[in-house]
Formats: C-alpha cells, structure tokens, sequence
C-alpha cells in the first residue's frame, strides 16, 4: 500500500512539474512577443473603410497598413480608438507615439503636429437623400439656401463648410458637429439634417449601409492623408517615412487599399 501511495504521489509531482514547465514556456513566449517595442497608434474606429470594427478588432486600410510598418520595424502595433478630435493632442502630449485616422494634412494642424508622406487621396465629399433638392455643394451655399449641414467635429468637412457659411453670411448654427460621421449619417437618415460633408470612402460605406442615400457627384475639396507625429520625434517619423517608402514601392500599400476599396 505505502509503495502505491509512494508511486501516486511520485507520479503527481512529476505531472505538477510538467505542468509548471508548461506555464514557464507559455510564459516565456508571450514576454518574448512583448519585447518588441510597441508602437502605439492613435484612432477613431468609425472611419471605414480606413479604420473601423469587425468584431472586437480595429481593421481596415490604415490598421493594416500601420501593422506593415510596425512589422518591418520590428514594433509590435497597438491601435488605440479615441475620439477624433483628441488624436492630436494625445500625440503631441506624448501618449500615442502616432495618429492615424483618415487625417487630412493641413497647415493648421502642422502647427501642432509632423506629418508623415501622404499615402493616400481623401476627398471631400456630399451625402444626401434620394430625393433631395441638393446637387452639389453650390446649392447649400446658394444666397438664399438654409440648409443644415452634418459634420464630424474637427474634421476638415466641418472646418470648410463652417469657413465657406461664414464668407456667404450664414447661419453658423445650421452646422451641427457629431461625434462619428455615423452620427451625422444617422442624423441625416432621419432629416435632422439635409446633408452631411465627409471624406468619399466612407461616404460611400455610409451609403451602401443606409437605404435611401446618395453620395453627389461633386469633389469640395481634394486632399492628403498622412500619419501625424510629436513635433520632437524626428526620429520615428523618419523610420515610419523610410518603411512607408518601401511599403509604396514594392505595391503593399496598393494591395491593401485594393483589398478595401473596390476598383470604380
Ligand atoms: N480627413 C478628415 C480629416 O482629417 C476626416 C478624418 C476622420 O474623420 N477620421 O479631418
């Protein structure tokens, strides 16, 4: 009997150490891939098809062009999602070491931030109901027109179309600025608003998930995406400039936009 205890216990004490072994390895290989230095990427999710949620993760053209740089840096990515309009100051207080959002170049904002080279076209663009009256950007900002106007704060929309209802002596109070562009679309679904002022792909993803909606035929303004950085960290917006470089060159960064953005 004192043998078969003996054996037992032999027996679970070596199965406890396998066990622990077991632990060790897991242990030692999740601290290996935390290692890597992290690279941490300010967001707003609802920006597709740049950046938004399937499931639980953040996917979409700049996640996964983010994660290309990352890798070819030996980084390991985290995507952080916060409220557009706190991207910039989160980079330039040093809590995210950069934005990427779909983000417009303009020099206002090179006032508090670096960009990146741009790698990619963003265009200003109208969504309007089936039926609405509105044709291009001309008629909300005819002399007489009251239309009221959809935005997302912060955003370059909202700044060119509350610059141009100041020079035509509008009223500032027909824009209204949300959070997401999802609000504003939801606001225009239900004739909150008469139109909303976004960038052109997710128009488009706006439109295809809304019956009733059309983006116009009508470019209001043409202009850059780039990833912003602290104006004092020269150094990771060189190495992120010089992987970007490779990433265009060698077709990556095509191949992804395709992957999102069906071909016209
Ligand atoms: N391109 C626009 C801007 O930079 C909108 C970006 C966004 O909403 N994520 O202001």
């Amino acid at each position: 009997m004192k043998k078969i205890i003996a054996i037992v216990l032999a027996v679970a004490m070596i199965a406890s150490v396998a066990v622990l072994a077991g632990c060790g390895n897991s242990n030692t290989d999740a601290n290996k891939a935390s290692d890597k230095p992290k690279l941490t990427m300010a967001t707003n999710a609802y920006f597709p098809p740049y950046e938004y949620y399937e499931g639980d993760n953040i996917i979409g053209i700049d996640a996964e062009v983010a994660k290309a740089i990352a890798d070819k840096l030996g980084m390991e990515l985290e995507i952080v999602d916060i409220e557009f309009d706190s991207i910039i100051t989160g980079v330039q207080t040093g809590k995210y070491d950069m934005g990427m959002a779909g983000m417009t170049v303009t020099d206002e904002r090179k006032e508090s931030v670096d960009f990146s080279d741009s790698y990619a076209t963003g265009i200003q663009s109208v969504i309007v109901k089936n039926d609405s009256p509105i044709t291009s950007v001309d008629d909300i900002l005819a002399k007489d027109a009251t239309y009221k106007v959809g935005v997302q704060l912060s955003t370059t929309g909202d700044i060119y179309i509350g610059d141009d209802y100041e020079k035509e002596g509008k009223d500032a109070s027909l824009i209204t600025r949300f959070q997401t562009g999802n609000d504003a679309v939801t606001a225009l679904v239900s004739g909150k608003v008469d139109a909303v002022i976004i960038d052109n792909e997710p128009a488009k993803s706006y439109v295809a998930a809304n019956e009733g909606l059309k983006v116009l035929d009508t470019e209001y303004v043409v202009e850059d995406y780039a990833i912003c950085f602290a104006k004092n960290n020269t150094e990771l917006k060189d190495k992120v400039n010089a992987a970007l470089k490779e990433l265009i060159a060698d077709g990556s960064v095509k191949k992804i936009v395709d992957k999102y953005i069906t071909a016209k």
